[in-house]
């Protein structure tokens, strides 16, 4: 009787660990989509008091209309929640998304992602990590899951966790540039969110074809600290080749969107 209990645990946990990501990609994943989702809200709000937030009124309603145009083409389970953006006043060319709907941009990504259809193609690659629990999988990979509890009660009470754990506990969501410890997300993980990245912001209006000029633009900025989306792309060039071979596939989506009266007019 024990043995069949314990055997239908076993069969529970496998179907829950594998998955599947939005590209068509398996995965194994051992955290669920709540935990994360607290993992994500706490150490958002360290962001919140270790960083200074802006409050450029502009460059918040800026952000948010390309955000929410993204947001509105994202799963059901994920667009049906409540999604918190945030400009924090840094001069680096960063931003991240967190589980739990929570994004970020820095004041220095303005200045490389040179209109909306450029900012879109960064908030879409740094949403479509979330989406494709990207953050789960480097979680699952790298801590136990008690320890990821532990820490994130720890981060969330603002106790002193173990200041080691903390700092992987976040760069596995993808702040390791925020909190000095960059963990890149593997070529595999950038270039799903690079193409899924370019889907929603298609889906939402946007110019893909913006996506390259970004990408370019960054390249071109890129010194000081390293943004998450650069760290596993030392080279531009395989980067955007991947993305135009994909472009023809974007192109029909935004024409789509087009047609059906989608034309994000963000300033
Ligand atoms: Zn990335």
């Amino acid at each position: 009787m024990q043995q069949r209990l314990i055997l239908l645990l076993l069969i529970t946990v496998f179907i829950a660990a594998c998955t599947t990501s939005p590209m068509g990609r398996k995965q194994f994943i051992l955290i669920g989509d709540e935990q994360m989702n607290q993992m994500g809200v706490a150490s958002f709000q360290k962001m919140k008091t270790s960083a200074k937030v802006s409050d450029n009124h502009v460059a918040n309603r800026y952000v948010r209309c390309v955000a929410n145009a993204i947001v509105n083409e994202l799963p059901e389970k994920w667009h049906t929640q409540q999604w918190e953006v945030i400009v924090f006043d840094d001069n680096s060319a960063n931003a991240f998304a967190l589980p739990g709907g929570k994004i970020g941009v820095h004041t220095g990504l303005l200045k490389v992602a040179k209109n909306q259809d450029q900012l879109a193609t960064v908030i879409g690659h740094e949403v479509a990590h979330v989406i494709s629990r990207h953050g789960a999988e480097r979680v699952s990979q790298q801590m136990g899951l008690q320890i990821a509890i532990q820490t994130t009660d720890a981060i969330s009470k603002n106790t002193m966790a173990n200041q080691g754990q903390q700092k992987t506990l976040m760069s596995a969501l993808g702040l390791g540039a925020q909190f000095g410890v960059l963990l890149p997300f593997s070529r595999s993980h950038e270039s799903e969110a690079d193409l899924y990245g370019l889907d929603l912001m298609a889906k939402a209006g946007f110019n893909p074809r913006m996506s390259v000029n970004l990408w370019e633009n960054m390249a071109a900025a890129s010194g000081g600290r390293t943004p998450e989306f650069m760290s596993t792309h030392p080279n531009p060039e395989n980067r955007i080749k991947k993305l135009s071979s994909y472009m023809p596939h974007a192109l029909q989506l935004s024409q789509v969107a087009h047609a059906n009266g989608k034309r994000p007019n963000c300033k």
